[in-house]
């Protein structure tokens, strides 16, 4: 089935649909690369047998909807978890239509895809993928930063079973002498080792659940990303909805 496809026009096409359907970047890395080094039970193998290729969707920080969400006590007198930006939801909606397109796009042509949205299962590491699709770099923060779009909102990564063209991991230093994600963490998730900063996940705070106690239901909190919502690349740039 493959044989039929040269790789570099299946690429083109693939960036093309996605970019035409919601997605603002759209980067290819080898599912090999992202299976080094990636723990058992988080393998592309472990999704899918034969992966090849990691086909990873994203848009820039002003989809990271943690930013958008506040505690607030609301007329009933619960605590509420709400949007500031309506926008926000409607946009990531439309965005996540690139997901299905590349996705059918590719079923169509009888390849096997696989996709892993929003890395809430934590089978793939999204933001490996990221870098190695060429979207951005890791900050001083450990998220993925993009040079001019900022932290990313990663919508989804597809897994498939057909080669494509790889991009590369950029090679460049985003933060400069900037340290606002560092300074933003009030929880002491990050720790000043030799020039870098080391993120330990167990104090880290953003995906905590709590208990609203009144309606009783699950949220997150209590952080919100503030460590990603502080970074200054990409803030300049106006919301388009
Ligand atoms: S998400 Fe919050 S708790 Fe976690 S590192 Fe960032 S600022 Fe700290
Ligand atoms: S806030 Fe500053 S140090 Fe942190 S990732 Fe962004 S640019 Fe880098």
């Amino acid at each position: 089935m493959e044989m039929k496809y040269k790789t570099d026009e299946l690429t083109d096409e693939i960036r093309n649909l996605g970019l035409t359907t919601g997605a603002e970047l759209v980067g290819f890395a080898s599912a090999e690369k992202l299976e080094k080094g990636a723990p058992k039970g988080h393998k592309p193998s472990d999704f899918l047998l034969n992966a090849r290729s990691v086909i990873v969707l994203a848009c820039g920080r002003q989809l990271n909807e943690d930013r958008d969400y506040v505690y607030k006590w609301g007329p009933n007198f619960s605590l509420t978890y709400i949007k500031l930006k309506d926008g926000i939801g409607q946009r990531r909606k439309e965005a996540r239509r690139s997901v299905e397109a590349v996705k059918n796009f590719l079923t169509k042509r009888g390849f096997k895809a696989i996709t892993e949205m929003h890395g809430w299962s934590g089978v793939l590491s999204f933001k490996i993928a990221a870098y190695l699709a060429g979207l951005g770099v890791f900050g001083k923060g450990c998220f993925v930063v993009h040079p001019q779009l900022g932290p990313l909102n990663i919508l989804s990564c597809i897994l498939t079973d057909t080669s494509l063209k790889y991009d590369t991991p950029l090679e460049i230093d985003v933060c400069g002498d900037c340290v606002e994600c560092i300074k933003a963490c009030k929880y002491g998730a990050f720790k000043k080792v030799s020039k870098s900063y080391k993120w330990i996940p167990e104090k880290c705070r953003c995906y905590d659940l709590i208990m609203n106690p009144v309606n009783l239901k699950w949220t997150y909190g209590p952080c919100n990303s503030k460590c990603v919502n502080a970074c200054p690349i990409g803030n300049h740039l106006n919301l388009n909805f």
